[in-house]
């Protein structure tokens, strides 16, 4: 039985006191002990960012990759070796902003991932400018006077790419986020976990009084994460996209189950992991280009 300790870092995060990031890093903690997942078959990979600090503070395999690249390093990791748990992480920015692209080509191919966005709507280690979700008429350094853009929406845009878990969490409930977190890495294909995680130093617009005030739990309120159209009903459900709405829902808003995932479909996986097959090269180039990796 493995117990909290030997999934926890030796580093200790640096974030700002209070920051949401550290729910985040918790509730992954505790879903990994529970899920009782081997340190050493884990990966987190991540981009840049605060929260892209995340891979330093677990004991598990870490990558903290470049800017908006968490989800390709991730895929080539788990296409190379699918027995491993593979979790990417970063913040609005990263994954939502220079990292786009590459969020919704991996939603729609369900690669077997499960990718945590430390939600806080703007960019904090940068110091305060507008995110791709900070809400229109917000204040920035670099907005100062308001947002003049929509948001993304993150379960909406997820929903419409293909993704086969679509949830939200609220850093200030650190019990439904690691429910949540579970059920996401066990999921087999892509799972989305929207965290919203204030930014206590950056954001004073969305902090953890303005959400208490908002988010409630669809699990307590029997939404079926089964059906997709009571799933875009729900992912609309937030002031900023609907103003007749003033409470925002979390936990799971959509899960298929039974989808191939991409590395099922991958034919040159069929021989088995990448990491198991031979690579066809003589002995001493393999042992140059492997270096110290050897
Ligand atoms: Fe967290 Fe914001 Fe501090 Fe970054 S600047 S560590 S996001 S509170």
């Amino acid at each position: 039985m493995l117990e909290l300790d030997a999934y926890k870092g030796e580093i200790k995060p640096t974030w700002c006191p209070g920051c949401g990031d550290f729910a985040v890093l918790n509730a992954t903690l505790k879903a990994l002990q529970s899920l009782q997942i081997e340190p050493w078959n884990v990966l987190t990979v991540s981009g840049i960012g605060c929260s892209s600090n995340f891979p330093h503070f677990l004991s598990a395999y870490g990558f903290h990759g470049i800017h908006g690249r968490a989800i390709p390093v991730a895929s080539g990791a788990k296409l190379a070796n699918p027995a491993l748990t593979v979790i990417a992480t970063g913040g609005d920015g990263d994954g939502f902003g220079i990292g786009c692209g590459h969020f919704v080509h991996a939603m729609r191919r369900n690669l077997d991932l499960t990718y945590v966005v430390m939600d806080n709507q703007i960019y904090g280690l940068t110091t305060g400018q507008a995110s791709p979700t900070s809400e229109m008429g917000m204040k920035t350094k670099s907005t100062p006077e308001g947002v003049i853009e929509e948001p993304i929406n993150p379960i909406a845009l997820a929903l419409a790419s293909g993704a086969t878990f679509v949830s939200r969490g609220f850093s200030g409930d650190v019990k439904g986020l690691t429910e949540i977190m579970v059920a996401a890495i066990q999921h087999k294909g892509f799972s989305l976990v929207d965290v919203l995680s204030p930014c206590v130093t950056y954001n004073k617009d969305n902090t953890y009084e303005w959400f208490r005030a908002r988010v409630y739990r669809l699990d307590k309120e029997g939404h079926d994460p089964a059906d997709i159209r009571k799933a875009w009903d729900r992912a609309v459900e937030w002031p900023a996209f609907d103003s007749s709405k003033e409470r925002i829902p979390t936990g799971i808003f959509y899960r298929k189950e039974g989808k191939p995932s991409y590395e099922d479909l991958e034919p040159a996986l069929k021989a088995g992991p990448l990491t198991k097959q031979p690579l066809g090269l003589p002995a001493d180039l393999q042992k140059k280009l492997l270096g110290d990796f050897y």
